[in-house]
């Protein structure tokens, strides 16, 4: 059961991404984590990441892909694996392919987590963060119990950069060109499904395994 999730960012495809883990007992594997992996284990790949990332650079398709092959020849993913975040634009979906027919798999299940671009400016633009514990609240599905204030430290609550209305569009604008070739090329391969991330996160659960059910 081998999956791709994507999905803008503030969709809960992260959510979605480690419950489908658990439930199958299949490795939750995102961008982040292997990066982060490798570079703790200071191997050569790890070692030249560090440096990509030390000289403030993004880490580029090519070195991307090498990482993706260590972490999918691990004999973890036998049964499976989730992948989160990872293909982001047509040419890492092509590599992906490649390399994954290499190794004698295929991408399955290809599930793109649905979330118009005004729902997610409003989620996360209601977010708000305690610069004291670094707990997460949301003013609309989560609020806090005073009125802007950390439940546990009392400090006014603040909002980060990356979740102000202005950065939230232009996020999810460059996410949407940079995957929507990503999400055509799945669905040309019919291995697409598309989930409406604006349903409550049990309700979604519920799409995922009615989608992934008859797999195991
Ligand atoms: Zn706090």
């Amino acid at each position: 059961m081998n999956i791709v999730m994507m999905g803008p960012p503030g969709a809960g495809k992260g959510t979605q991404a480690k419950y489908i883990s658990e439930r199958f007992v299949i490795p939750h594997i995102s961008t982040g984590d292997m990066l982060r992996e490798e570079m703790s284990a200071q191997s050569d790949l790890g070692k030249k990441v560090e440096e990509v990332i030390k000289s403030g650079k993004l880490v580029d398709d090519s070195l991307m892909i090498e990482i993706v092959k260590v972490r999918l020849s691990r004999p973890d993913v036998e049964k499976g694996f989730v992948l989160d975040g990872y293909p982001r634009t047509l040419s890492q979906a092509e590599s992906l392919n490649e390399l994954l027919r290499f190794l004698g798999k295929d991408v399955k299940y290809a599930v793109y987590v649905e979330v118009p671009k005004d729902v997610i400016i409003e989620r996360l633009s209601s977010r708000r963060v305690c610069p004291k514990c670094g707990h997460i609240y949301n003013l609309i599905s989560n609020p806090p119990k005073a009125d802007g204030l950390c439940d546990v430290c009392h400090v006014p609550l603040v909002t980060r950069e990356d979740d102000k209305p202005d950065v939230v569009k232009r996020r999810y604008d460059v996410y949407y060109e940079m995957t929507f070739p990503v999400i055509e090329y799945y669905r040309k391969r019919n291995v697409l499904f598309t989930i409406d991330g604006t349903l409550a996160v049990e309700k979604v659960k519920d799409m995922l395994l009615n989608i992934l059910g008859d797999d195991n």
